[in-house]
């Protein structure tokens, strides 16, 4: 592959290129899913292919191709100079790269089970167990459980003389069942909704997790929700459980503060940020308690890796800390617009085929102090919201709404009956500063998304949010529609 890559480097120079690199992908996949007791899907893909991107005459030129092979690099590396020639007639000015070292690496995700190597058959027996569970009452219309793995083998070159070597592996695994009476439709999911939790790991994930265990909850909770009461509307105290505000802080802190986003770059997409650069260093964010972190090397997080698609190894920053605002997530191209003399590492492709943008990596609130029966306690009129159920936020990241699956009641310190179809509200910066208290670690757990879009054409990227369970002070609730 390394042979293969100098071909595309070698090409792209020889042409005119000031800079170029090449990206070998190759992917498999696994999506088992059991819907009602039946093989829902069952899909196996297997993808190989490479792309090339340049600068010559300081515009960007991409080519791609799933033909791996001498002769065609050569010609893909020499297309991507003449899309760059091209669209250098059209540029405002040149790209600009901050500077990175050079880097020969070798980096692979830890894992102890490799998924590929574990029996369809033992994989639908469990599946199939978690239905049957689901399934016991008749009010239960649907149940659906999924695993999922992905492991990925990336080769990047660079003609700065960066050669990295990546092994990315990833596993899913989680259900959902929901409860029909009449109109009433109640989905309750576990671990998470979205398909359940996604880790950089092997097998190992699936078995850790207390998948049997907590099917028969599940269910009874589903149904218990066909028979509570809505949410009431007002003002309350909010404690939201940490996988709800792992998409919490997905939404509301890590798209707004991806630098292209700011920029306007991604405003066809519904992308724009409301945190423009005059609020760098000078905003506050939330309340002094806080912290979040961006981390690519955290343990387990699905953009945890050794290099982004740019060849700049992972880092941990503050995005905000202590409340206040502190940094933003970009990439090489950008970094000089905020002065900064690296890129933090937040570039990436969607596989072979497309050129790398802006990402949110790992981004986590860092655990606070508190036990959550203290924070119940210590609660005399609020809700307890737990797994996602829709969201919707605006273009500049301001106003959102999110419902959840399940909320309780909390009176006089006690976590007391189920409510139906909650939702909250609120303003970014007013509802991260209403944050009075946050669980410790012991409560924290690192949450993957694995399906964020962005870009045009668009590209789905993997990402984990760690949170353990927050309080907040006066926010807006009310019954989702
Ligand atoms: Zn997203």
């Amino acid at each position: 592959m390394k042979d293969l890559t100098q071909i595309a480097i070698d090409t792209a120079v020889q042409r005119g290129a000031s800079y170029a690199d090449c990206r070998i992908v190759e992917t498999q996949t696994e999506d088992i899913t059991v819907r009602n007791g039946k093989i829902g899907a069952l899909n196996h893909s297997e993808d190989l292919g490479f792309g090339v991107r340049v600068i010559a005459s300081g515009a960007w030129g991409f080519a791609c191709s799933s033909r791996v092979n001498r002769e065609e690099v050569a010609h893909v590396s020499a297309q991507a100079v003449q899309i760059a020639l091209a669209s250098a007639r059209l540029k405002s000015e040149d790209v600009r790269l901050a500077p990175e070292g050079r880097h020969h690496d070798c980096w692979q995700t830890p894992f102890l089970i490799d998924p590929f190597r574990v029996s369809l058959e033992t994989k639908l027996d469990l599946l199939l167990s978690i239905d049957k569970i689901l399934r016991k009452n008749p009010k239960i219309k649907a149940a659906e459980a999924n695993l999922s793995f992905k492991r990925e083998h990336q080769w990047l070159a660079t003609s700065e003389g960066t050669f990295i070597d990546q092994l990315l592996l990833r596993s899913g695994a989680g259900y959902t069942a929901t409860a029909v009476e009449g109109d009433d439709v109640q989905v309750r999911s576990f671990p998470n909704s979205f398909r359940g939790q996604f880790m950089t790991m092997g097998y190992e994930l699936v078995l850790g997790l207390p998948l049997l265990e907590n099917a028969e909850r599940v269910r009874e909770e589903a149904l218990a929700l066909l028979k509570a009461k809505p949410c009431p509307s007002g003002q309350k105290d909010l404690i939201l459980d940490g996988s709800q505000l792992a998409l919490q802080i997905h939404e509301s802190v890590g798209h707004p503060t991806e630098l292209d986003r700011v920029m306007g770059m991604e405003a066809n997409y519904a992308g724009t940020s409301f945190l423009n650069t005059d609020k760098l260093k000078n905003f506050q964010y939330g309340s002094e308690i806080i912290n979040l972190v961006c981390d690519s090397t955290v343990p387990n997080g699905l953009a945890t890796r050794g290099y982004d698609d740019d060849g700049v190894p992972s880092q941990r920053w503050h995005l905000v800390e202590d409340g206040r605002f502190v940094g933003y997530q970009f990439n090489r191209e950008l970094a000089h617009l905020i002065d900064a003399s690296r890129s933090s590492g937040n570039s990436r492709a969607d596989g072979w085929e497309n050129i790398p943008i802006i990402r949110n990596t790992n981004l986590s609130l860092m655990p606070g102090e508190w036990e959550l029966e203290d924070l119940i306690a210590d609660t005399k009129e609020g809700i307890y919201l737990e797994t996602n159920r829709s969201w919707s936020i605006d273009q500049q990241r301001l106003n959102f709404q999110f419902s959840t699956e399940i909320g309780w009641e909390i009176k006089n310190g006690k976590k007391g009956t189920i409510l139906k179809n909650p939702t909250y509200q609120g303003i970014t910066p007013q509802f991260w500063r209403s944050c009075d208290a946050i669980c410790n670690s012991n409560y924290w757990t690192l949450w993957g998304v694995h399906n964020c879009g962005k870009g045009q054409p668009s590209q789905r990227a993997e990402m984990s949010h760690g949170a353990a369970p927050a309080r907040f002070r006066n926010v807006t609730v009310g019954v989702r529609s």
